[in-house]
Order: C-alpha cells, then sequence, then structure tokens
C-alpha cells in the first residue's frame, strides 16, 4: 500500500508549487480544483448535466463551462452555487477516485492529495498517513495571491478570514514547510526533496 499524505495551506502559501515538485520527484498527485476545472473544460464529464440544467448559455464556444456567467449567476441565485456542486463534486470524486486505483495498480509508492480546506474539514484524517502544512505568514500570502490575481488587499485578508487560522493548520501537520517570502524557489526545492525522503521518494 503506498502512504496517502495530504498536502495543504493557506491562499497563496505554495501549495500548488509544492505539489508540484513533489509530483515531479515520482509522488502521484490528486488535485480536487484541478480535476474540477477537468470536468467542467471542453467536453468534460460535468458539461452534458450543466448544460441541461442551467442552458446552452452556461457552456462557451469550446464546450466548457462559462465561470464568468456561472459567477453571475451564483451571485444572483445563491442555489445555483448548490446546484452546480451537486453536479460537479461526485465527479470529482469519482475522477479522484479512479486515479488513486491507476496509481495503486501502477505501484506508486506515495499518493500526495492536495486539499486546500483540508484543516477546515474534518473527514480527512482516517484516510491520511500524514499531513503536510506549506506554510508562511498573512503578510507572503497577501503580497503572492495580489501580485497572481490582481485582488486587493483587503479581498485576500477577506479570504484569509474565512479560511482555518495559521495556528489551526500547524497543529494539524506533521511536517511544515516554510515558503517564506525570502524563501527561493531553488530553497523551497530543497525543503520539498528533504520531505520526499520522509516518505520514500
Ligand atoms: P491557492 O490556494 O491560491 O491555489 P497555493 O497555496 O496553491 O495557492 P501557489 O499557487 O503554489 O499557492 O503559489 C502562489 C503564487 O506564488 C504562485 O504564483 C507561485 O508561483 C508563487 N510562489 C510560491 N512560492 C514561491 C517561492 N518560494 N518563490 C517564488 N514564488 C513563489
Amino acid at each position: 500500500q503506498p502512504l496517502r499524505v495530504g498536502l495543504t495551506g493557506g491562499i497563496g502559501s505554495g501549495k500548488s508549487t509544492v505539489g508540484q515538485m513533489l509530483a515531479a520527484l515520482g509522488a502521484v498527485l490528486i488535485d480536487a480544483d484541478q480535476i474540477s476545472r477537468e470536468v467542467t473544460g471542453p467536453g468534460g464529464a460535468a458539461m452534458s448535466a450543466i448544460q441541461s440544467t442551467f442552458g446552452d448559455a452556461y457552456v462557451d464556444a469550446s464546450g466548457a463551462l462559462d465561470r464568468a456567467r456561472m459567477r453571475q449567476l451564483a451571485f444572483s441565485q445563491p442555489e445555483a452555487r448548490s446546484q452546480l456542486e451537486a453536479i460537479v463534486h461526485p465527479l470529482v470524486a469519482l475522477h479522484s477516485e479512479q486515479r488513486i486505483e491507476q496509481a495503486l495498480q501502477a505501484g506508486a509508492g506515495l499518493i500526495v492529495h492536495d486539499i486546500p480546506l483540508l484543516t477546515e474539514s474534518g473527514r480527512w484524517a482516517r484516510q491520511l498517513d500524514a499531513v503536510v502544512v506549506v506554510d508562511c505568514t498573512e503578510q507572503t500570502q497577501i503580497a503572492r495571491v495580489m501580485r497572481r490575481s490582481g485582488l486587493s488587499a483587503e479581498a485576500v485578508q477577506g479570504i484569509i478570514a474565512s479560511q482555518a487560522t495559521r495556528s489551526a493548520r500547524r497543529a494539524v501537520a506533521d511536517v511544515v514547510i516554510a515558503n517564506e517570502a525570502h524563501c527561493t524557489l531553488q530553497q523551497l526545492q530543497a525543503e520539498v526533496r528533504q520531505v520526499g525522503t520522509l516518505f520514500g521518494l
């Protein structure tokens, strides 16, 4: 049986970057956000249900979910969001399971689950052998997300306030990867390589 590790961290902590580094070292990465983008991408598994539930207007020319239009709808009709989630979440769960199954058959040694809200959702503990937290200060989170998205500092602070606190996250961690503003990608890579050796990579 491969080790199963949960990877988490606040917005802009560098979680996806660490996940990609672990995958490059040989881990199988299961990223629910990425799978969710795939099933709502061009011709994705959720698209026929999205089309029949919301109409052609929510499918763009490429056959993908029109995210901007769906955001507007969810803003004016909150139940639209739960309808969308009722379509997408079971498909994400199914595709994740299929990927895990493939990894098992291929003899993978380490499966890394990228779970943004791991700390917030209690249901993961039983399934994971260890939790890795990517950690940095709020200032660093704010600077990174502002640079990436153009959101205001206040908007980023609002998102941070809606997530688990830094100390709550660290409390569930078996391993903490420090990814402060002064940390270069090379230094992060070196930390990730060390963590990888803990898990047999
Ligand atoms: P989210 O939860 O918003 O998806 P995340 O925790 O997955 O965020 P990343 O997407 O990995 O964070 O990182 C946020 C941004 O910061 C990215 O543009 C990434 O390239 C950059 N970044 C992260 N860590 C470093 C670092 N040590 N050096 C330089 N850039 C970094």
